[in-house]
């Protein structure tokens, strides 16, 4: 009865975890849930004073499609200070998260049957937009590689169907941060193959130890009038519920995009964007600082916690704020039953044995991979990985 459509995309995997651990919550279990992909944070004041005005002045009309003028503009100042470049308004749409950038950027520059280039493990989202929009995901496996693609295998997937390439550094699930070297590769392919590049850095505030967030535009210059920029106050500002996002890319897809979001959201969230807007113009940057600090802080704990893991390697988590697990020893076939397990049987027996809510590689296209937030308070955080590393210690 459905469009065929609908066969193209289930549910979000992390979406069905996070839904499982709050199953088993509300039936009464003692759940650590560490699927989230949010931070546990109180709201900027900025952003609550900014919200607040806004009601207070009753706010309560369209903007313009893409987004407030002023916010476009204030976009624009915050993209050519992270990439070293003047960006003017007319190449920033704000969107309604990251997530509708990214649909929107798909929309508009695929055609059906174009070949999308994803490194795998991947962001769920990123295969089921490219099948939406009609393209073709082609994967590019980075397992063997500490999760950051080898340009060989990026250049050995392109074809004459090549239509773009989806970088995500710092990247969600792997915390896996693109180093320069890469991201050249990258950029000059797509410029000698005509690719589009899309680059998102939802994850940009967050890189840990002597790691640093590259921007492939400000590495290549020449590859900005191909790139899309993805990025949203949802990670950086502990604001998910919000849904503010923005692309900032060539005039001519933010045309397209406006047009595109004219016919299906329209603009987002009014007072969202007055807020977004006072924390741009009156943040001095403490609040982003805590919530870096709270995470590294989080992740030592977890670190320390997980050295004790004895089958599964220590992981390596240089940004973003997951804790990304090979579970690949685990995976053997049993003596018992002779089938070889998967991470979605770790993530059950997590779930029932130990209340832990965690990711299954699966939703990543990585059948032996487990995701575990680490943007939950430190004490639940450092029980729930104990009783991880129990579990997973004495796994058979
Ligand atoms: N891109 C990546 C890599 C993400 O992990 C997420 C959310 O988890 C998004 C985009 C979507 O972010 P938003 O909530 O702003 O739509």
């Amino acid at each position: 009865m459905l469009a065929q459509r609908t066969n193209l995309f289930g549910s979000s995997g992390t979406a069905a975890a996070r839904a499982a651990a709050k199953a088993a919550a509300d039936a009464g279990k003692e759940i650590i849930d560490l699927t989230a992909g949010e931070i546990w944070s109180d709201l900027a004041p900025t952003i609550r004073e900014g919200a607040i005005e806004a009601i207070n002045r009753g706010v309560n009309r369209y903007t313009d499609t893409v987004g407030m003028m002023e916010l476009r503009e204030a976009l624009a100042r915050k993209v050519s200070l992270d990439t070293g470049q003047i960006w003017k308004a007319e190449e920033i749409a704000v969107t309604s998260g990251a997530k509708q950038a990214l649909f929107n950027a798909a929309m508009v520059l695929l055609n059906p049957g174009d070949e999308v280039i994803i490194p795998a493990p991947y962001w769920t989202t990123f295969p089921a937009q490219v099948l939406i929009a009609g393209g073709t995901p082609v994967f590019v496996d980075t397992r063997s590689n500490g999760y950051v693609p080898r340009f060989e295998d990026i250049k050995a997937a392109v074809t004459d169907r090549t239509r773009a390439i989806v970088i995500n550094t710092p990247s969600n699930p792997t915390g896996a941060v693109y180093d320069v070297q890469t991201l050249i590769g990258i950029a000059e392919l797509a410029i000698n193959r005509d690719l589009w590049i899309v680059f998102d850095e939802c994850y940009g505030d967050f890189v840990h130890g002597d790691h640093t967030h590259h921007l492939i535009v400000s590495v290549v210059p020449e590859v900005r009038a191909r790139t899309l920029i993805v990025n949203a106050f949802s990670k950086s500002l502990a604001l998910t519920g919000w849904r503010i996002g923005y692309l900032a890319g060539p005039k001519e897809v933010i045309n397209a995009v406006r047009a595109l979001q004219s016919h299906t959201t329209s603009n987002p969230n009014v007072i969202a964007q007055h807020a977004v807007l006072a924390h741009l113009q009156r943040g001095d940057g403490s609040y982003e600082s805590k919530l870096r600090s709270q995470l590294a802080s989080a992740r030592q704990i977890g670190l320390h916690v997980l050295s004790s893991l004895t089958r599964v390697p220590v992981p390596k988590a240089h940004g973003g704020f997951y804790f990304y697990l090979d579970l690949s020893d685990l995976m053997r076939p049993t003596s018992v039953g002779g089938a070889s397990p998967t991470a979605d049987d770790v993530v059950n027996s997590l779930l029932s044995e130990a209340g832990i809510g965690a990711v299954s590689g699966t939703a990543f296209g990585d059948p032996a991979g487990l995701r575990l937030s680490y943007g939950i308070p430190p004490e639940k955080l450092e029980t729930g990985l104990v009783r991880l590393v129990e579990v997973l210690n004495v796994w058979e």
